[in-house]
């Protein structure tokens, strides 16, 4: 099963990968780049769908 993100701001953000944490951490720094937010890992892992 692949894990995916796509950002709710609608900017076209998405991942997809098979590999959970790696999808963790694309959505942190995104949101870190794009949004000036900080996310926690569990934060981020919410966003999965
Ligand atoms: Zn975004």
């Amino acid at each position: 099963m692949a894990y995916q993100v796509d950002c709710s701001e609608g900017d076209g953000f998405m991942i997809k990968s098979e590999d959970e944490q790696e999808v963790v951490e694309h959505v942190k720094a995104h949101a870190k780049e794009k949004h000036d937010m900080d996310l926690s890992d569990d934060e981020a892992r919410d966003m999965i769908q």
